[in-house]
Parts: structure tokens; C-alpha cells; sequence
């Protein structure tokens, strides 16, 4: 009888792939993890119990067959797992990289909860798709016959290529519109590169289009070509344009130079990273070199901004939080690798106006969490006389992502919003209120992830092969 190469978390500890040492990583944007060796990978997918229910699977938004493709791996048997992961999957060497498997996968494997220590999901899941890329296992898509009706989608980020190679893989003619030169959305433009290095979105980018995706880049719907142009082009239309619209602060000194918005600070950073050229970094305006540099937010949006100041060379970099560590809205984990990279949180405080023009400092009020609010989450409170400023001359915004006005900025009023200016959009389905419109990722959900975008791209192009199989049908009758 074959060996069981499973269950071995009682004899196995917990092993992540090696963290580079945080003096090393502050020098460059290069991703902070190493790859697992091999033997290490299948050491590691052999701790899994195999269980009959698997939790890890029901909280993993794609619902991932997990103990499957950690059995294979844990037999050797990696081009197999490759297949079984990228079933479910349209990205899953980037969602390895870029979940926070803590609050999904991983939080809820029942090894973790017996207090063993979770399987380490994500990066066997990073593993198996790197390896395939490396041995040639992903291979553009090849339809096995084309199909004249074609879908239009605005917007090249996860949710919108998730929803191009599904429906692509059916000869589907797609066509990508984005008002960016590189697709991508924020795996291009927003996450940094020592969470997801560029050349891995690159690579699947190159894929969807050596299989037939047509992308249109620089091109913003709402001005260079209207939405009912898209419309009348093309058969549905799959709206996945994200969430870009800064929310604000208020306070006296808020309109002085040198306060910045975190997505124009990260964009320039990504762009240097691709050796373009980019006026306001090297003027200074957008590059934290040599300053004192305050972030102002506790999300994964604030996380990467102190991290990049870090390793752009800044004299300090401090973040300010209102609420306490426990509370923040961010990666626990993130949170761990930016104080070991050097940066500072002052917890339980918030901005109450800035100083000097350009500015030299931020005024801080200390909080405290007081009554919890309709939501049960305690509600942080000034505590009066408790200023002092922080000096500093790079403030950057990190305080969360509103939807822009598409209704308007786009002329089609029937389109219809939520009461926060998200598509109302089915979850199921991602249709819209106009017949053959269709909206799927952050427009819909609010700022979420990656993978939540993923799942609706993928559910979406399933909805709009029934709408295109449903016309075919009728049309030979
Ligand atoms: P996006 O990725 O935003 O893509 C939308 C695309 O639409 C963009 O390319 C944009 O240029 C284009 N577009 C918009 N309007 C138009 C128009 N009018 N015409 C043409 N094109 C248009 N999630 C995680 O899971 N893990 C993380 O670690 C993580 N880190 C993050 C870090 C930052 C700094 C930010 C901002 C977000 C992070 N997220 C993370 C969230 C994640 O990036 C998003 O949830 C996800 O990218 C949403 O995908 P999407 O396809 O809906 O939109
Ligand atoms: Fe976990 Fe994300 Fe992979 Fe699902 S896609 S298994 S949540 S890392
Ligand atoms: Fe394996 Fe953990 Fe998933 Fe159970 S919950 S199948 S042990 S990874």
C-alpha cells in the first residue's frame, strides 16, 4: 500500500518560506518572501489533514479545492496540482502572494484552530502556479472554436481579466478598454512590488492577449469614447472600473503642499519601478527621500504607503491610527513587517489640522475608544487637550476609496447606483439595471480584494455566456 504522505502536522511544524532580513528588504521593492524549495513545499502540503469538511475551502472566496491540490503537491504530483488549482483560480500564483489568508483560507484551517499552526495555503498555492510558469505549464488560451458575439469590458484589473479569460476560453471575442497604458488595474498601479513583483502580473497579462483578449489601453470610457459607443460595439459590456475616488481631510492647513493622496503616491512609486518617467517624483513632490513622512490611515492602502516611504529612503516614517492596533481594518502581518522594517504607528490618534505651507507638521489629538457604535465597533473619542504636533513634510492621505460618479461622468443616469455610489449590480451575476450591462469587482462590492474581484469576474462571464448562449439560441430558430 502507498505511504501516507498526508497528515503530518503532529510531527511538522508550521514552516513559512524564509522572510528576507528587514535591513536587506528596506534597500529595494523586491517581494520580502523566498520560494519554497521543493521539498519544502511538499513537506509543508503534507501537514493538511485531508478534512472531510474543509473549512479552509468554505472560506476561501473561490472557493479553491485546497486539500486537493495540497495532496498532489505532497505526492509530487505538481502539474496535476497546477491543473486542479487553476480550475477555480484565473490568478492563483497572485492571490498566494496577495490574500490575507489570515482572515480567509488559513483562519479557518482546522489544524490552526487545534493550535498546530495552519497548513500555509497561500504559499504552497504561490508554489504550485510559479512552478508551472517555470515549466511551461501556462499556456495562452486556445479556443476550440471562435464565436462571433463579443463583450466589451471597461476596466483591465483582476475583475475584469478574470472575466475576459473565462469568457475568451469560450471563443468569446473580448476586447479590454482601460484609461492606464499597462493592464493590470492596482496589481500594476497600486499594490507595490514587495508584495507582488510587476513582471508576474506582466506575464498574465502577455498570456490573455497571446490568447486572443484585444486590449485598448489608454483609453477612458467617458472621454475618449462614450459608454454607448462601448454598448452598441459589442454584444455585453462587463463594467470592473474599481474604486479611485480619494476620501478626504478636513482641518485647518489641509490644502498645503506636501499633503498627498496615498493612490497618486503608490502610482508614481510603481511607475518608477517600470522606469517610466514621472515629473512630480523627480521634482520630489511624490518621493519620500530624505523626509519626515506621516501616513494618515490603519488599511492595507496605509500599510503599502509607509513601507514604500521606507524603502524610498525617508529620514522617518510614522502612521497615525485613531483607533488602537486590534482595531485597525489592516493585515496584522503587514503591520508586523513594517515595524520591522523601521516604521512607527501611534496608535489612537487622528489628525486635527497641519502646519506651514508647504507643510512642516501635522497637529495630532490623542483618542480613546469609547461606546461601541450601531455596528458594536467602539467609537474612537477625542481626548481634550491632548495636541501636539508631529513634524513632517510628507503627509500622505490614506483614509479609503469612493466610486466615482459613472452615472454621470458617463451620461447614462439609468444606470443605477447604491446609496455609496456603488453599481447596483446581482451578486450572482453582475447585471445591472440596462439590459447586457454587467458590473462585477470594487464598483460593485466597495474596496475589497483581489480575490473577491476574481470570483465576480468569473461568476459574471458564466452569466454573460447564458445571456450570449440564450441570443444564439433564439437566432436559429
Ligand atoms: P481595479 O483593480 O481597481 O481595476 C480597475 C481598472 O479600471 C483600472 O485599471 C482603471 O484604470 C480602470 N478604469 C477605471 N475607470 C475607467 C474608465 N472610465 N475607463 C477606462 N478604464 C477605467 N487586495 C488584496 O486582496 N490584497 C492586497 O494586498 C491588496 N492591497 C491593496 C493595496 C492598495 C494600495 C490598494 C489601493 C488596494 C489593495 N487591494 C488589495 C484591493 C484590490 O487591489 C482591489 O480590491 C482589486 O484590485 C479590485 O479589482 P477591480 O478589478 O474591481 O478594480
Ligand atoms: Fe486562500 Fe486566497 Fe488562495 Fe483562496 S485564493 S486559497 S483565500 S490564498
Ligand atoms: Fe487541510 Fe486545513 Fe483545509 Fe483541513 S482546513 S483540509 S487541514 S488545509
Amino acid at each position: 500500500m502507498a505511504k501516507q504522505p498526508m497528515l503530518k502536522f503532529v510531527k511538522v511544524e508550521r514552516d513559512m518560506p524564509t522572510k528576507r532580513a528587514a535591513k536587506e528588504r528596506r534597500e529595494d521593492f523586491h517581494e520580502i518572501y523566498a520560494e519554497y524549495a521543493d521539498a519544502k513545499a511538499k513537506e509543508q502540503a503534507s501537514r493538511c489533514s485531508q478534512c472531510g469538511v474543509p473549512y479552509c475551502q468554505s472560506h476561501c472566496p473561490l472557493h479553491n479545492n485546497i486539500p486537493d491540490w495540497l495532496r498532489l503537491t505532497a505526492e509530487g504530483r505538481l502539474q496535476e496540482a497546477y491543473e486542479v488549482s487553476q480550475a477555480t483560480n484565473t490568478f492563483p500564483e497572485i492571490c498566494g502572494r496577495i490574500c490575507p489568508q489570515d482572515r480567509l483560507c488559513e483562519g479557518n484551517c482546522v489544524i490552526e484552530q487545534s493550535g498546530h499552526g495552519t497548513v500555509t495555503i497561500g504559499s504552497v498555492e504561490k508554489y504550485i502556479t510559479d512552478t508551472a510558469w517555470e515549466e511551461g505549464w501556462v499556456l495562452p488560451i486556445k479556443p476550440a472554436r471562435e464565436r462571433k458575439e463579443s463583450v466589451g469590458i471597461i476596466g483591465a484589473g483582476p475583475g475584469g481579466l478574470a472575466a475576459a479569460d473565462v469568457l475568451r476560453r469560450q471563443g468569446v471575442q473580448v476586447t479590454v478598454y482601460d484609461r492606464y497604458d499597462r493592464a493590470g488595474g492596482l496589481l500594476i498601479y497600486g499594490i507595490p512590488g514587495f508584495k507582488l513583483e510587476k513582471p508576474v502580473v506582466m506575464r498574465r497579462n502577455e498570456q490573455l492577449e497571446k490568447g486572443g483578449v484585444r486590449f485598448v489601453l489608454n483609453c477612458n470610457i467617458g472621454e475618449d469614447m462614450s459608454f454607448e459607443e462601448i454598448r452598441a460595439q459589442h454584444d455585453a459590456v462587463i463594467i470592473a472600473t474599481g474604486v479611485y475616488k480619494s476620501r478626504d481631510l478636513g482641518g485647518p492647513g489641509s490644502g498645503a503642499d506636501g499633503i498627498v493622496k496615498a493612490l497618486d503616491y503608490l502610482t508614481a512609486s510603481n511607475r518608477k519601478s517600470f522606469g517610466d518617467e514621472v515629473a512630480e517624483f523627480d521634482s520630489g513632490k511624490l518621493n519620500a527621500e530624505g523626509k519626515k513622512v506621516v501616513v494618515i490611515g490603519g488599511g492595507d492602502t496605509a500599510m503599502d504607503c509607509v513601507r514604500t516611504a521606507i524603502r524610498q529612503g525617508a529620514e522617518s516614517v510614522k502612521c497615525l491610527y485613531r483607533r488602537d492596533r486590534a482595531n485597525m481594518p489592516g493585515s496584522q502581518r503587514e503591520v508586523q513587517n513594517a515595524e520591522e522594517e523601521g516604521v512607527q504607528f501611534e496608535w489612537l490618534t487622528a489628525p486635527k489640522g497641519f502646519t506651514g505651507d508647504p507643510v512642516d507638521g501635522v497637529i495630532v489629538e490623542r483618542m480613546r475608544l469609547g461606546l461601541p457604535d450601531a455596528t458594536g465597533r467602539q467609537m474612537p473619542e477625542v481626548i481634550e487637550g491632548s495636541d501636539y504636533v508631529e513634524p513632517a513634510d510628507l503627509v500622505i492621505k490614506a483614509l479609503g476609496f469612493e466610486p466615482e460618479e459613472l452615472p454621470t461622468l458617463w451620461g447614462v443616469p439609468e444606470l443605477e447606483v447604491t446609496r455609496w455610489g456603488t453599481i447596483k449590480a446581482e451578486f450572482t451575476t453582475g447585471a445591472t439595471a440596462l439590459p447586457g450591462v454587467y458590473a462585477v469587482g470594487d464598483i460593485v462590492r466597495g474596496a475589497s480584494l483581489v480575490v473577491w474581484a476574481i470570483r465576480d469576474g468569473r461568476d459574471c462571464a458564466e452569466a454573460v455566456l447564458r445571456q450570449l448562449n440564450g441570443a444564439s439560441a433564439v437566432a436559429a430558430e
